[in-house]
């Protein structure tokens, strides 16, 4: 019996525990961290489920056994996602961003650092371990992150400069990132880690060009902004950085021009995860608006349901639904059978749940009615963080359907391997799709030539600092 979706013993145990966490320990403290304005304060009246999370095994259970963790498959990261994104994805965010920062170090890492990082993560006995994925670049010209992997030199792609101080064995980091989470830590002086995605070679393209370095905490030549206010998820911190002659040892860097391949798979990774959140809250939002359409009558003479209309919506959201969660698991099963190595699956997964059920959510709306604007109620909150799910995590448009589209373009690749689990490996030759665009209004598509004016480095300071 190779295809059966019922839970094992120790699956339905799982998911036992993270439903018990997520209704005791996370739902109460939502609404209020929700509604904080101060970004980092919302953020810090997290730290104690964070640190129950650690317990259970929930922050670094993905992590592989031999370096501490859990050895998790992303099938049973499955079950537990959606019971804590059914509560708050935001918070199921910061458990899920230490997977992207940290997976990188144990797919890509030397057998020393996976020693030294892994096992530092795992082995925190306060359990308030935190590592930063960062990655995400501030919006402007030059500027953003979608074109990670375009030809051209600096300033195209990614903008945070490390250039090798041979004499002191150390990478010089300067420059600025914008939108990681976790990285300013509990008290915005750093995460325990940040795993950064850097310019080694700002002459080249973002496929030969970037690297990946561990930054740990205490670091000097940080600077921690206010975390970003948003509109969804706003339980987890975004946070906006400033490197200025920030010295890492070398022997920190990795993936040494791979990091291209660093942020193709861990958004892989991730991919089906952010799937089943997007299942989570649509399953939240459904649950309720049910209950609400078998009471609520609307001044009529019975409630709501029993109007054909709000029926079909309540039934197209159900089917939804469950396509959806159907779907992330087969990706999640499909990343378990090649370590990781799903590009096109994984983010099929996330790109066609995220969009499906933010839509799903809407008509929800539309069934409850006005009522479900009032804050009285959770739907406006399902909404707003359905919202995230299609610009998160590598946006939709920017980045995950170019990677799809990227396999695609593969002569050799298979249309039938995702169906029938066969591998698909990932090459350099099926990034860089799209990015690369013809020259329009005066605008150059490559703009190699302005690399030596605008690079930010030890001379720049100020600019850097901006
Ligand atoms: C809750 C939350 C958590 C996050 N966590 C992290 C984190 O831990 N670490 C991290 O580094 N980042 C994080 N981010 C940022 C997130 O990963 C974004 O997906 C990422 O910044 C890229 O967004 P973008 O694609 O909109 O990029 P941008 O570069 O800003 O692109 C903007 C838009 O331009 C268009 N576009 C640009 N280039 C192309 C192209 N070549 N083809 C087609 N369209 C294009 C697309 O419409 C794209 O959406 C987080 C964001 C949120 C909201």
């Amino acid at each position: 019996m190779a295809i059966d979706f019922t839970l094992t013993v120790a699956q339905q145990r799982l998911q036992r525990n993270a439903r018990e966490f997520a209704v005791e320990i996370l739902q109460p403290l939502v609404k209020t961290a929700d509604e904080e304005p101060d970004t980092q304060k919302a953020f810090q009246m997290l730290k104690g489920a964070y640190v129950e999370c650690h317990k259970l095994g929930f922050a670094m259970g993905f992590l592989p056994k031999q370096y501490g963790g859990g050895g998790v498959s992303n099938v049973d990261l499955q079950i537990v996602a959606e019971e804590i994104t059914a509560v708050d994805p935001g918070f199921a965010t910061i458990l899920l961003v230490n997977g992207l920062a940290l997976m990188p170090v144990a797919w890509f890492g030397s057998e020393e650092q996976k020693r030294r990082w892994l096992g530092e993560a795992t082995s925190d006995p306060r359990g308030e371990y935190i590592a930063g994925w960062t990655v995400s670049e501030a919006a402007g010209t030059p500027g953003g992150t979608a074109n990670f992997d375009h030809p051209g030199a600096y300033p195209n792609g990614m903008g945070l400069v490390a250039e090798l101080d041979k004499g002191r064995g150390e990478y010089v980091l300067n420059g600025t990132k914008h939108w990681p989470c976790n990285a300013g830590g509990w008290d915005l002086k750093g995460a325990n880690v940040n795993v950064c995605i850097v310019r080694t070679e700002p002459t080249q393209g973002g496929k030969t060009g970037l690297s990946a370095i561990v930054v740990p905490r205490g670091t000097p030549g940080i600077t921690y902004k206010q975390p970003i206010s948003k509109l969804g998820h706003r339980l987890c911190q975004n946070n906006s950085i400033v490197f200025e002659n920030c010295r890492v040892p070398a022997e920190n860097a990795f993936a040494i021009g791979n990091g291209d391949l660093v942020i193709s798979k861990a958004f892989t990774w991730s991919g089906p995860v952010a799937a089943i959140a997007a299942v989570g809250v649509a399953r939240s939002a459904y649950e309720y608006v049910l209950k609400w359409a078998k009471t609520y009558t609307a001044g009529g003479n019975a409630p709501i349901i029993q109007h054909q209309a709000v029926g079909y919506l309540l039934a197209e959201v159900a089917m939804r639904i469950e396509a959806c969660r159907a779907f992330s698991w087969k990706a999640a099963h499909y990343l378990d059978l090649y370590d990781s190595d799903g590009h096109a699956v994984g983010a099929m997964s996330k790109v066609f749940c995220g969009e499906t059920l933010f839509n799903a959510v809407f008509r929800l709306m539309q069934a409850m009615g006005v009522n479900a604007l009032d804050k009285a109620h959770p739907v406006e909150k399902y909404l707003r963080e359905a919202a995230v799910f299609p610009l998160y995590d590598a946006g939709n448009i920017g980045m995950q359907m170019r990677k799809i589209w990227g396999v695609m373009l593969d002569d050799a690749f298979d249309p039938r391997a995702i169906a029938d689990s066969k591998p698909i490996a990932f090459k350099k030759s099926m990034e860089g799709a799209g990015t690369l665009v013809a020259p329009q209004n005066g605008l150059p598509a490559d703009r190699a030539d302005a690399r030596h004016s605008q690079r930010p480095s030890s001379r720049s300071k100020s600019q850097a600092a901006d």
